[in-house]
């Protein structure tokens, strides 16, 4: 226990909940308000350690500004006016509202949407939902781009999901890549465990445009040019296939499609890759004779790499390498996520399975993408399916292939979506808006009603998901610290009350999340009760079930060649295709669009939209910045802290920020963070289109053929000095 215990009533041990990363947490209470919160140095996940998201809890659970009472629009949409009104009369008001949409339009009328680490745990009840009135519209912000091409790509490979942040095992591995992403800034435990990894000697590769902090760490550095990983990919594995240092045994017993693979890879000579990428032919031979020779190894993609039009064949590209370099399934390469305590229900696995809360197929090939994207939005689809978010926006504008009339908001749609106009339009377009978040965003400013969450420290919970880190495959259990501020709740107690007020019964008599989570549990033979006590409960981790089981793909093997894919269509061997908005694919934008923009680099302070009201996080990262090279700033006539206007021609907004001089690009790149809204500034727009970097980005595609990820790399833009000076 931490010096100066009894200067505190009690410590209550949870789980953060402001990342993806739900680290283990000590909450200090002193009089019912926790006053201090600390690093649980007994949970795996995290031993002890914190970002500052977690270390300002206090400052999110007390902040002045938190939505704590259900409010009721009192003026016109987006007025700010507000009437206070009783759980009761929300409830009712917003069940109400619900039906009379579902009764003009149809359920598939009704929409939830989300996209923060928040609001994860209340998935199963927003699927109780959707199943109860058959309405097949659920979707995610940026499902389209951030997990699901790997998702795709990982169980059209090799039938299992793990990948980035999940079942790489970086602290016993021997060489880790990382293609386009920087864990110091989104998955904080990630990176700790990548610098295990590094301390425990193993070589580090990253691959990026930016200069990250862990390139700086890298033993090689690849600054690629964006968006060509596809190409870098397929150069390594011809490399490894022409040199002869692929896993043989593997590749013989387990693996189908080599010889297709090794045609297809051998167009992509060194010179050829070098000649795309950027890069130099020695580093890119360099890194693929490392990634067979130096193993196992773990490949990490990330956003980077699923931002593109042809993000699942490069996850493909990048899995495929996995397997050649015979680290699947192995102690320090990428393991099973199939090591969970044996008789534990694993949320994905219930909204996932038809026996549990997944949707019948009929209805599933209904949702919005599933027709274009059956392998991301239909039946068929390989992770928790999910509408396409672009059509959606097109179909509450539209209203094609049918009306979606009602949307219940979990996060800042406003903000965290490319086509930022048209998604605001979409918006303020719709019959009925419900909110469900912490803070007045730019989308809470846009609803009818909204119906205030709990935050993590005022709740109970499982978590899982990403516990799944190589070596460890466990669930841990969050509770409540404190009772909840004002009048929040729980968001799937929230779920369950709708359910019940709109006419439907909720499945096992499931009355509040808790018994949920016994459901959960019960295969164990414990409640949830005593799993809080116990904290958390490691799986029995096992190499190579392959040996036992098979892979979980049509043949059973590790597919070089999709049987998946090619079902559906698609090429069932990965490829290089340059993004459509490119120097190489549209030169004669070059002349009035010069730089290639990337956006969405992450803070640390900051996941996607949130955090901006938090004092001591917003202290660590005031304003948005856009990184660019001081020979190229100085070209345009701009000094590091000038405001410069960013404009690409995919779009007809343009938004402005600070610039940074910095050599992490290089001089034709600029970087530019994602998600920025100024909560002091007047709503209901809060200032959204000034800084958000997805206004200038668009969601009329072209689309990966895939899952329909918009291209946000890589993209022609334009920057120069805002002359007027910002008030
Ligand atoms: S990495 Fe930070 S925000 Fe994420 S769970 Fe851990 S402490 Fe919370």
């Amino acid at each position: 226990m931490s010096k100066g215990t009894a200067r505190y009533d009690r410590v209550v041990r949870t789980l953060c909940q402001g990342c993806h990363c739900d680290c283990g947490v000590l909450a200090y209470v002193k009089n019912e308000r926790v006053v201090k919160i600390e690093g649980d140095p007994n949970h795996p996940q995290n031993e002890g350690s914190l970002c500052p998201k977690g270390l300002t809890a206090t400052q999110f659970i007390y902040h002045p500004d938190r939505i704590l009472y259900p409010l009721k629009r009192a003026g016109e949409r987006g007025e700010g006016k507000w009437q206070q009104i009783s759980w009761d009369e929300a409830l009712d008001y917003t069940a109400y509202r619900f039906l009379e949409v579902m009764n003009r339009y149809g359920p598939q009328a009704i929409a939830w949407s989300w996209g923060d680490a928040a609001h994860q745990s209340c998935l199963w009840s927003k699927q109780v939902w959707l199943r109860a009135m058959g309405s097949p519209s659920h979707w995610h912000s940026d499902a389209h781009y951030c997990y699901h091409p790997l998702l795709i790509a990982n169980r059209t490979t090799f039938g299992d999901h793990s990948t980035s942040e999940e079942g790489l095992d970086y602290r016993n591995s021997k060489s880790i890549f990382l293609w386009g992403g920087n864990p110091v800034m989104s998955h904080p435990t990630r990176a700790r465990d990548i610098m295990i990894g590094l301390k425990r000697g193993a070589k580090l590769v990253v691959i990026d445009p930016r200069f990250t902090e862990l390139a700086a760490k890298a033993h090689v550095y690849l600054p690629i040019r964006p968006g060509t990983d596809d190409a870098l990919a397929m150069g390594m594995i011809n490399i490894i296939i022409q040199e002869d240092i692929y896993d043989h045994d593997f590749v013989q017993d387990w693996c189908i499609g080599f010889d297709d693979l090794r045609k297809r890879a051998a167009e992509y000579t060194l010179e050829r890759v070098a000649q795309i990428t950027g890069l130099k032919t020695d580093d890119i031979l360099k890194v693929a004779r490392m990634s067979a020779t130096i193993t196992p190894c773990v490949h990490h993609g990330r956003m980077g790499v699923q931002q593109n039009q042809n993000c699942v064949q490069t996850n493909r590209a990048i899995s495929i390498l996995v397997a050649l370099c015979g680290s699947l399934d192995v102690k320090g390469g990428h393991v099973s996520k199939k090591n969970k305590p044996v008789g534990f229900k694993g949320v994905f696995h219930i909204v996932d399975s038809r026996e549990e809360l997944r949707l019948p197929a009929e209805i599933e090939d209904t949702r919005i993408g599933a027709q274009q994207y059956p392998l991301f939005s239909g039946a068929e689809s390989m992770a928790v399916s999910c509408a396409h978010p672009p059509s959606v926006i097109h179909a509450m504008l539209t209203g094609e292939p049918y009306p979606v009339r009602a949307n219940w908001f979990l996060n800042d749609i406003a903000v965290c979506l490319e086509g930022q106009r048209e998604n605001y339009q979409a918006i303020l377009a719709l019959d009925l808006t419900v909110g469900s978040d912490f803070f007045m965003t730019p989308t809470m400013e846009l609803c009818d009603v909204i119906l205030p969450p709990t935050m993590w420290l005022e709740k109970d919970g499982i978590s899982e998901v990403f516990y799944h880190i190589g070596e460890q495959d466990f669930i841990a259990s969050r509770q409540k610290v404190v009772e909840p501020q004002g009048e929040t709740r729980d968001d799937s107690a929230i779920d369950l009350e709708i359910v019940r007020r709109m006419g439907y019964e909720v499945p096992h008599g499931w009355k509040m999340p808790q018994d949920f989570y016994d459901y959960q549990l019960a295969g164990m033979g414990i409640t949830f009760e005593e799993f809080k006590k116990i904290g958390y409960i490691q799986g029995n981790v096992v190499y190579k079930r392959y040996e036992t089981e098979g892979f979980d793909t049509p043949s059973g093997k590790v597919e070089l060649g999709s049987s998946i894919l090619e079902k559906h269509g698609y090429d069932p061997l990965p490829y290089y295709l340059e993004n459509a908005v490119t120097p190489v694919s549209r030169p004669d934008l070059t002349e009035d669009y010069p730089l290639n923009l990337i956006s969405g680099a992450r803070h640390v302070a900051y996941f996607h939209s949130n955090n901006r009201q938090i004092p001591w996080l917003r202290e660590l990262e005031p304003m948005p910045r856009l990184d660019i090279h001081p020979e190229t700033a100085t070209a345009l006539g701009l000094k590091d802290g000038d405001w410069a206007w960013i404009e690409t021609p995919t779009t007809a907004d343009r938004v402005r920020m600070p610039v940074r001089l910095t050599r992490m690009v290089g001089p034709n790149v600029v970087s530019a963070p994602s998600h920025w809204w100024f909560p002091e500034q007047e709503g209901p727009e809060h200032g959204c289109f000034e800084s958000s970097i997805n206004a200038v980005l668009t969601n009329d595609g072209p689309y990966s053929l895939i899952s329909g990820a918009s291209t946000l790399r890589g993209v022609l833009c334009r920057v120069y000095p805002v002359e007027e000076k910002r008030a």
